[in-house]
């Protein structure tokens, strides 16, 4: 095996795990930080880093302003390469979500005085798949996947 057949095999997976706390200034920070490891996908479009960025910080808005109300906790994001799928996991260690399908919905808010209820709605446009799984008392984990359009073209 010569060196770029190496790489080359060594690229098809690979993976970086991010924990920090849920301080807003951390929301620009984990959505550049997973869009640049997501370059390493060479096939995805301006477009859809962008829309890898859109989906990240709508995550981590979530994990900021609902998970720790008046406090702050941590949060645990994992990015992995696999086969040029980009898949994305955010978690936290917070209160929950009480209906993950009612969460989900559009326009959905628990706090109509300063939100708007988009941010799952954004998630969902953006990437290929979602997957919400949320306990009562002890977090949410929000699984999403993304793969470039022009390779199933
Ligand atoms: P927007 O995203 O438009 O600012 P929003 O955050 O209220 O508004 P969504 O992101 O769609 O809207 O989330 C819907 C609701 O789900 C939130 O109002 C909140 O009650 C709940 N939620 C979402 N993420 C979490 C989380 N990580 N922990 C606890 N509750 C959450
Ligand atoms: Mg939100």
């Amino acid at each position: 095996m010569n060196i770029e057949q190496c790489h080359n095999q060594m690229s098809e997976k690979n993976e970086v795990h991010l924990r920090f706390p849920s301080l807003p200034e951390n929301i620009a920070f984990a959505r550049s930080t997973v869009a640049a490891f997501a370059v390493q996908i060479e096939s995805f479009t301006e477009a859809e880093y962008n829309e890898i960025r859109k989906a990240v910080s709508e995550a981590v808005s979530n994990c900021v302003q609902h998970a720790y109300p008046n406090s702050v906790g941590m949060i645990d994001i994992s990015v992995f390469i696999n086969e040029q799928t980009l898949t994305i996991i955010i978690k936290d260690q917070g209160v929950g979500i009480e209906n993950v399908d009612l969460a989900k919905e559009s326009d959905f808010t628990t706090k109509p005085d300063e939100n708007l209820g988009l941010g799952f709605s954004f998630m969902t446009a953006c990437m290929d798949k979602i997957e919400i799984q949320s306990i009562l008392g002890e977090g949410t984990t929000v699984t999403m996947k993304k793969r470039p359009e022009k390779l199933d073209a």
